[in-house]
């Protein structure tokens, strides 16, 4: 049987994200890194796959190349429905991506109507009367109206999609909502007859996208935030259980990568060195020097392995970091620090590293490229929004990673998350002899 739900979205952890949220409402959920090129269609052993784009800021006619690609690739796969996914804070440009992606979708899929609501009640993201909230704040005077690439200064959704489409905006809002789907199809309709294309749609608790959930079964598209995921799932009958989030045994050895500079992560390294176990420290400045830093930090790991978890970072706090960027150059540190880490990961994986921990956004993407990694099944949440994936290294191997944003995660994440593979493991074993025994009874 093919896939249901087939998903495009707009940045790599936020695919994560929705992907987390599906596996948590009962799909076995895939993440492809990209489109898989033409020829290499393999079937897929999941409910629904995300497809992670990098179409956020891109140039609008890229974005839409891209996702018309992936839709296609969606398609030939099954999916019976097709979520457009972008940030709960609707980031786009003034040129798109999010109208302009949307359009292309329904003309390619041939629909004249689809929904848009990037609320996320349980991150803060509310939508009222067409207005984004960011915790108790409009979008427009939340942090997000300084952005450097998608700065947002208009709450008002209808207006700001408005800008981006050709067809009509409408409005869905609250009271609809809170009287249920079958007031939400009713309006729905209504909307459809008065020439609307898209309908941003008011939510400001996970009831209300319940609600939107089953109204939306069987619409060819939707597109929203990760928020919507969670009314999907019930609509093909599927049940949290954590049998979704079955990931294959795990084993060899363990390890952790961090190039994150964020605050949370900074106090994740230091709970880490408190506990006395294993780390080595890379710096930029000796990486410039043209001292062999990835030959240091394996030698160190293959010492230390044996041992538990090694960890291997960068992260520093903010003073260190601009004062490295100040030397450097920051783009020029980045990227320098980020091919360091990516090589280190390959070597560890060389050592025997099949449970690997990685921190940082763009520190996740630059070890899965050079890892080589094409889709992760998505597995149990350690902390929201971080799963554990498995992966096949290109020889076949499996390899159990999670990919942490920066600010996500309890101080304690990098043991924490060793400890949710483990327990995640047997809790999964005394679900299947309960269910064995239930059987035989
Ligand atoms: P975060 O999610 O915390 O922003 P990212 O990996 O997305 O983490 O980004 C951190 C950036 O900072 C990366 O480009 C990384 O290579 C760079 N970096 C990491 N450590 C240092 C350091 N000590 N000095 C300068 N830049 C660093």
């Amino acid at each position: 049987m093919g896939i249901r739900l087939g998903c495009i979205a707009d940045d790599f952890t936020g695919a994560t994200d929705l992907a987390n949220n599906l596996v948590r409402a009962g799909m076995r959920v895939v993440q492809l890194i990209d489109v898989p090129p033409v020829g290499a269609e393999q079937p897929v052993d999941a409910d629904a796959v995300v497809i992670a784009l990098k179409s956020r800021t891109t140039p609008a006619s890229e974005a839409v190349a891209a996702s018309l690609r992936a839709l296609e690739w969606l398609r030939s796969a099954g999916a019976e429905q097709i979520y457009f996914k972008y940030c709960s804070t609707f980031d786009s440009t003034q040129a798109g991506n999010i109208g302009p992606v949307t359009e292309a979708l329904m003309d390619a899929i041939g629909t004249d109507f689809t929904v848009a609501t990037p609320a996320f009640p349980d991150n803060g993201r509310t939508v009222f009367k067409g207005h984004l909230f960011v915790g108790d704040v409009l979008l427009s005077e939340s942090g997000m109206r300084h952005h450097p690439l998608t700065p947002m200064t208009d709450s008002n959704l209808v207006s700001v999609l408005g800008a981006q489409t050709a067809r009509p905006v409408g409005l869905i809002d609250h009271t609809v909502v809170a009287a249920g789907a079958e007031a939400i199809r009713e309006r729905v309709d209504r909307l459809r007859k008065e020439g609307v294309g898209t309908a941003i749609v008011d939510a400001v608790s996970n009831d209300d996208l319940l609600r939107l959930g089953a109204a939306v079964k069987g619409l060819p598209l939707v597109t929203a935030g990760s928020g919507l995921a969670i009314g999907l799932p019930a609509n093909w009958g599927f049940e949290s259980s954590p049998s979704a989030a079955q990931l294959p045994p795990h084993g060899g050895q363990r390890a952790i990568v961090s190039g994150s500079v964020s605050t949370a992560t900074n106090g994740q390294v230091q709970e880490f060195l408190r506990g006395g176990r294993p780390a080595f420290s890379v710096d930029p400045l000796r990486i410039a020097a043209g001292e062999d830093v990835v030959g240091q930090a394996l030698s160190y790991a293959a010492t230390h392995l044996p041992e538990g978890p090694v960890l291997v970072y960068s992260t520093e706090a903010p003073e260190a970091v601009k004062d490295v960027q100040g030397r450097l150059g920051a783009a020029e540190a980045g990227e320098l620090v980020e091919r360091t880490l990516a090589r280190v990961a390959q070597g560890l994986v060389e050592l025997g590293v099949r449970q690997l921990v990685v921190a940082g956004g763009e520190t996740s993407g630059a070890v899965v490229q050079a890892l080589g990694l094409t889709g992760l099944r998505i597995g149990p949440q350690i902390d929201p929004g971080v799963p554990w994936c498995a992966a096949a290294l290109p020889d076949g191997d499996p390899l159990h990673i999670t990919l942490k944003s920066g600010n996500f995660g309890g101080p304690d994440f990098f043991t924490a998350a060793f400890a949710r593979l483990d327990s995640a493991r047997l809790g999964l074993a005394c679900l299947d002899s309960a269910r064995l025994d239930g059987e035989t009874a």
